[in-house]
């Protein structure tokens, strides 16, 4: 059966100058990212702030094009300047933001704000157009007769709602989720959660669930992948991943979520990520990683197959083994 998503080899370079007179450098945001996701499954995308992982929601929600490297949806390519397979493509792709507040109109009705994407594509009457935001805002824990309010009259999590009620009118095959709930209250942060879980299974949707937090992506994720400046380290089923981490950075990570932490991640994670501008040559871990040689400062690893996770570490064998403690 096809995948919903390939995503083959993607790359995302972006030209950098700190100053008029200066020359322009060119900063790799994305360095040849390759997974598929399967119909109304959920992929979690973790790393630390820089890792690239904003930029790929981007591109994978058609909002950017990939410097290099191709994103197929129902296995028919997608690319922003073929106008056709893109119109076929947009409505089956929706993002949800971080900010839920950027991303709708403070002078649109919430009713009107959820009912454009349907008036953008014709589909329905007025009448019918606003029943099916009515009946939407009630799908995600609203009233009808929010409808008629503006979105400053909404908490964050109501708003968050309200953007996740936008995403779904045209009943998208996958959601590209950048941090949804991370902005939120502790309290509320969870119901949201909740919400996208319950209707991502009640309308067959696909997630892509960008987040730095690994207890949040073991609760939601069926896969997982980990990404560090640019690249993906380490990928399987979330659970199994984040249960058996084999990368030192996933361990590193895991190691830093008490409530995933398990006695085999013990590498703690020093210092602030390298600049993307200039990444360490070979293994760009290297300079953070406890289990460094010398080979990994000459030879990048490369994503291979170890038991049933893919991981791109020269010592993932002897950490398999638990050799390296
Ligand atoms: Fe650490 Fe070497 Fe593995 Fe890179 S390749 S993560 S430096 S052990």
């Amino acid at each position: 059966m096809t995948p919903l998503l390939e995503v083959d080899n993607l790359h995302r370079d972006y030209l950098l100058r700190r100053a008029p007179w200066q020359r322009a450098e060119t900063v790799q945001a994305l360095a040849g990212v390759s997974f598929e996701l399967r119909a109304a499954h959920t992929l979690g995308v973790v790393g630390e702030s820089g890792c690239g992982k904003s930029t790929l929601a981007r591109l994978l929600a058609l909002i950017e094009a990939p410097s290099a490297g191709r994103v197929r949806l129902d296995g028919e390519v997608v690319a922003l300047d073929d106008a056709r397979a893109l119109r076929r493509a947009r409505p089956r792709v929706q993002m949800v933001f971080q900010n839920p507040y950027a991303s709708l109109n403070p002078r649109q009705r919430v009713g009107d704000a959820l009912a454009e994407p349907l008036r953008l594509r014709g589909r329905g009457s007025a009448a019918e157009r606003r029943d099916a935001a009515c009946a939407m805002l009630q799908r995600v824990g609203l009233d009808a007769a929010h409808a008629m309010r503006f979105p400053h009259m909404f908490s964050g999590g109501q708003r968050q709602r309200i953007a996740i009620a936008r995403a779904l009118m045209l009943h998208p095959a996958l959601v590209v989720a950048d941090e949804p709930a991370s902005a939120l209250d502790v309290s509320v942060r969870a119901q949201v959660l909740n919400l996208l879980q319950e209707l991502g299974d009640a309308f067959g949707v696909a997630y892509v669930f960008i987040s730095h937090d690994l207890d949040v992506v073991r609760h939601i994720a069926d896969d997982l992948l980990v990404m560090y400046l640019g690249r993906c380290v380490e990928s399987g089923a979330a659970r199994q991943v984040l249960d058996a981490p084999l990368h030192p950075y996933t361990r590193a990570l895991v190691a830093a979520t008490p409530r995933l932490h398990r006695s085999t991640a013990r590498v703690v994670l020093a210092g602030e990520p390298p600049s993307p501008l200039h990444p360490p040559s070979a293994c760009a871990f290297h300079p953070r990683c406890p289990h460094a040689q010398a080979r990994c400062r000459a030879e990048r690893p490369v994503l291979r197959l170890q038991g049933e996770q893919w991981v791109a570490c020269h010592r993932a064998d002897e950490i398999a083994r638990g050799v390296l403690g």
